[in-house]
């Protein structure tokens, strides 16, 4: 068991020891050959376009790794009407706020969700010794599998003594500087108003797929990630996927592994592309 920062600088450091630069508050932007997607073109590697505090640049590379991610569902997106009050969060920002800002995010909340970084969320909210009414989720179940199940029981069911609901969704949000209750609607059209000063959206994940996309990488209909071979090579020659943009979600331990067999899949096609035979399948 490892803290996130102690993870986190595991891996710096073995960034710094193999002389990799690490560019960070670097955001890429897109693919300067976007517009040119023939794959003679990309034969050359590619191009991406990115902005930094110091300015624009561009990076050239013979094989991009996509390694970008998901994101949790907001309350936007998922189109729940209702005032704009504070105390809406995910549970990203939730912990950003507790762990990072040290700010108050209230004393009573609702998780919207009940999967297994839902139960992250009501973690962090015991730590912060905020209370959780409940947790809703518009399926028929929980999705907490074996063995995180056993988290549930200690911190759902015991600890705190959280009920899931179920078959119910959010459907209002009410207050006007802070949140100050929700409407929840169960599947047989009863409604319920919850009062609550948080509501934490947790999971439901999207994959951060808008520079795979606009890259041309052709994306799974289900999954919503990138489609790739067995070495993690996508559909355009030279970008290869890892991690949770694959789909959503898988915990980081999965994801560091496809981090390590996709960067074998790259190496065996730099060896190609610089030996000249004949490139690794699409
Ligand atoms: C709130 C929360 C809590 C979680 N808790 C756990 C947990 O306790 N245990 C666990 O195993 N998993 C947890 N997960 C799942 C976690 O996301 C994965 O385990 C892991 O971090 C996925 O790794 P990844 O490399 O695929 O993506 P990420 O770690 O999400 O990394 C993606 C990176 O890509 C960057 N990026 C995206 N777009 C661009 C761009 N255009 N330009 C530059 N950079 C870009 C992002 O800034 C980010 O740094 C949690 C997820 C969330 C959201």
């Amino acid at each position: 068991m490892w803290s996130g920062p102690k993870y986190a600088k595991h891996y710096r450091d073995l960034a710094e020891k193999m002389d990799v630069e690490v560019r960070t508050s670097t955001t890429v932007l897109g693919w300067e050959d976007s517009l040119t997607p023939a794959l003679s073109q990309r034969e050359k590697g590619h191009t991406l376009e990115f902005t930094s505090p110091s300015g624009l640049g561009v990076v050239n590379a013979q094989a991009v790794l996509l390694a970008t991610g998901v994101r949790e569902r907001p309350r936007s997106a998922r189109l729940i009407p209702g005032k704009r009050p504070q105390g809406i969060y995910t549970t990203g920002s939730l912990q950003r706020f507790i762990y990072q800002e040290h700010l108050p995010v209230g004393k009573r909340a609702v998780i919207v969700g009940a999967e297994l970084v839902s139960l992250s969320a009501l973690m962090t909210l015991m730590g912060a010794k905020v209370d959780c009414a409940m947790m809703i989720t518009e399926e028929a179940k929980h999705q907490i599998e074996f063995p995180y199940v056993a988290m549930k029981w200690i911190l759902a069911d015991i600890l705190s003594r959280t009920p899931i609901v179920t078959n119910a969704r959010v459907t209002n949000i009410f207050g006007q500087k802070q949140v100050e209750g929700i409407e929840i609607t169960r599947k047989d059209g009863t409604k319920q108003l919850v009062e609550c000063d948080s509501v934490i959206f947790t999971g439901n994940w999207i994959p951060e797929h808008e520079l795979a996309r606009m890259g041309g990488l052709q994306i799974h209909p289900v999954t919503k990630g990138p489609v790739i071979d067995r070495n993690f090579h996508s559909t355009v020659k030279g970008v290869f996927v890892a991690g949770n943009l694959l789909r959503g979600v898988e915990t980081a331990d999965r994801c560091a592994l496809e981090g390590k067999w996709a960067a074998r899949g790259m190496a065996k096609y730099l060896e190609i592309v610089s030996t000249g035979k004949s490139p690794v399948s699409q």
